[in-house]
């Protein structure tokens, strides 16, 4: 008897299934219906012998110390910090707009205490801000925001930014400096030896057994446990019973080009040309040495794996009646990115994660003391 079926071996399984293992002595199964473990974080080496991520770029940061200690148990890390560049009417810039954004766009020479005045100049003041379109317009005016999200958007979610949350944009800052850093987190690392390996180590307990190629249905009422965490979508859990949640998907498509380098920076983000969102050589990413590289494209799709929640209120709404048939479901527990139908980083997944495990633990030693 396994004291929990855990399903899905992304962030939000394993390190569930790692803390119930080592801190709680629990006996885990941990099931997934792909081959592999890692979720959509995991790396693997292609053909090329170039270490590569199955499902897009993945690039770790965080401002949590504890998620940070916590995972540094299972890897060793690599200082990174990544740098995009955007292709805008022929020339690659940064993007968080910033400073040098804005000079080289328009042939300018502000100086940076100036740019906020100039942002103002040009920013259309909105009385709330409810979508992405409003956080971009409000703040640096339509110019900026046609040239650098307003395509991007479409293509990448099929939706106008009008009609996405404003959490979607608030992502990407606007800055008046000349960082040109994706992330200004306290930590910026990728794991030295990639993804799959810090899932293994994480996973490498002898009180967890790992079933890949399954999925949890195959397996109920064949193998018995005492609870489940689940981590995949919600809508399907309950066969969709108030209709689907939408979820955006990606097609990638990987190419090894014979030059040891291709891009100045890991990704390119193509707004306006194209119908892929980005292009990502992942050797910037990983610091491996090779004579050739391999990069990705990323076409959004509207079928497909899930991969993104679609934050905008109609999808909030109907997550919440799944979320109330998941409370009143007793003995299973809903965590991570798909579970929770939440636009969640890796950090804030294996926060989550965690607080789900101290929740157990605390339940589980109050019912220990309220029997004794
Ligand atoms: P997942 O990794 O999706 O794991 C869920 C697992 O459950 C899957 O492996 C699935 O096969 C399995 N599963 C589902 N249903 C079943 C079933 N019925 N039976 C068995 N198994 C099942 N985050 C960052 O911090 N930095 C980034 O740079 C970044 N880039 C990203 C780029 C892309 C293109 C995408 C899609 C995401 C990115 N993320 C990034 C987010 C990151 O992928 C997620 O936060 C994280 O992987 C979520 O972990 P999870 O365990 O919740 O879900
Ligand atoms: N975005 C954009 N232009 C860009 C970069 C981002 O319009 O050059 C918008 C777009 O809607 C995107 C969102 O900001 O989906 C979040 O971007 P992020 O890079 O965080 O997306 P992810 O890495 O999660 O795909």
């Amino acid at each position: 008897m396994f004291d929990y079926l855990v399903v899905g071996a992304g962030f939000a399984g394993s390190v569930i299934a790692e803390r119930l293992a080592s801190q709680a002595g629990k006996r885990v199964l941990l099931c997934d219906r792909r081959p592999h473990i890692g979720g959509n974080a995991y790396d693997c080496y292609d053909d090329a012998g170039i270490l590569i991520h199955k499902y897009g770029p993945h690039i770790f940061h965080t401002n949590s110390r504890r998620v940070f200690e916590y995972l540094s148990q299972f890897t060793r890390w690599r200082p990174y910090e990544h740098r995009v560049l955007a292709s805008v009417e022929g020339q690659l810039l940064p993007i968080p707009i910033n400073l040098d954004t804005v000079n080289r766009l328009y042939g300018l020479d502000l100086r940076s205490e100036e740019l906020e005045a100039w942002f103002a100049q040009r920013a259309e003041p909105r009385a709330a801000i409810r979508t992405s379109e409003d956080v971009v317009v409000s703040k640096v005016g339509r110019d900026l925001y046609e040239k650098f999200f307003r395509h991007y958007t479409r293509k990448q979610w099929g939706l106008d930014p009008s009609e996405l949350d404003a959490s979607v944009i608030a992502r990407i800052p606007v800055r008046t400096n000349r960082d040109d850093r994706y992330f200004t987190d306290t930590y910026q690392y990728m794991p030295l030896h990639g993804y799959t390996r810090l899932f293994e180590n994480m996973l490498a307990h002898p009180n967890i057994k790992i079933l890949l190629n399954t999925d949890y249905r195959e397996i109920l009422g064949l193998i018995p446990f005492r609870e489940m965490i689940y981590t995949g979508p919600i809508d399907e859990f309950f066969d969709y019973r108030f209709g689907k949640l939408p979820y955006r998907s990606l097609e990638f498509h990987f190419e090894t080009i014979d030059m040891p380098w291709v891009q100045p920076v890991a990704v390119i983000n193509y707004p306006n040309e194209h119908a892929y969102t980005r292009v990502t050589e992942f050797k910037h990413l990983s610091g491996q040495e090779h004579r050739q590289t391999t990069v990705v494209y990323e076409y959004p799709r509207g079928d497909g794996d899930p991969y993104y929640p679609v934050p905008r209120p109609e999808n909030a709404e109907l997550y919440k009646r799944y979320k109330e048939l998941a409370d009143e479901t007793p003995h299973v527990h809903f965590v991570g990115r798909l579970a929770t139908y939440r636009y969640y980083n890796m950090d804030q997944v294996v926060g989550q994660a965690l607080a789900l495990f101290d929740k157990l633990v605390g339940r589980a030693s109050a019912e220990e003391g309220a029997a004794a």
